[in-house]
């Protein structure tokens, strides 16, 4: 076993080294404090690296991730993240990035049984039979599919908005904008969806106006 991740030290010396070559302070700087102002909530998908995708290094993204980057408002684990992103950080932006040809959303999509994960999917079910009939005017699979990771994203904006950490926030005047964002694996490219919102009246209308653009 210990054999098989060898590399993985061999990489991180090597990273190590350049990135103190480049920078000598960069760790220095890193060690004291860290100070982003971007809260990333992705996929865990290995194909989309927070980091990478908007060209940042360490220090100048907080990233949480989970299966096809989904916000309930049960979730300990995603809450705290925010709340510690927003309250204690100060984070100015919030992105919810969903990515097209997602595996999570292709699952629950076509209802396929994967085990203990259909439990979190179905989350992403609920989305999906709110806008069944817009879905369904979509008729090949891959199309509809995408549109549900556009409408996935879309709805967590919506969902971050009505948290407390966020409702807090915005009533002592604290700017943070929360956006919704879909990326390509094609092309690396993200696609804004148009929804970003400092309110959470404003998540909701422009929701609404999204979805309407979807077809
Ligand atoms: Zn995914």
């Amino acid at each position: 076993m210990s054999q098989s991740i060898e590399h993985l030290f061999a990489n991180n010396k090597t990273w190590s080294e350049r990135m103190h070559s480049e920078d000598p302070e960069f760790f220095t700087r890193l060690v004291n404090q860290q100070s982003p102002e971007y809260l990333w909530i992705g996929c865990s998908d290995s194909r989309v690296p927070a980091n990478q995708v908007i060209g940042l290094a360490p220090g100048e993204v907080f990233v949480h991730r989970n299966i096809a980057n989904v916000v309930v408002h049960t979730d300990l684990n995603a809450l705290s993240v925010i709340h510690y992103a927003v309250e204690i950080l100060r984070v100015k932006h919030i992105l919810i990035v969903g990515h097209y040809g997602c595996g999570g959303v292709k699952a629950a999509m076509n209802d396929n049984k994967t085990g203990l994960t259909d439990n979190w999917l179905r989350h992403i079910q609920d989305v999906r039979d709110r806008h069944i009939d817009r879905l369904e005017r979509f008729t090949e699979p891959s199309e509809r599919a995408d549109r549900l990771c556009e409408l996935n994203a879309m709805h967590q904006v919506v969902n971050v908005c009505q948290t407390s950490v966020l409702r807090e926030a915005w009533q002592r005047g604290q700017g943070v904008t929360v956006h919704g964002w879909c990326y390509s694996l094609q092309d690396g490219l993200v696609r804004d969806l148009g929804v970003s919102s400092r309110t959470r009246e404003e998540a909701v209308e422009r929701y609404r106006d999204a979805v309407e653009r979807i077809g």
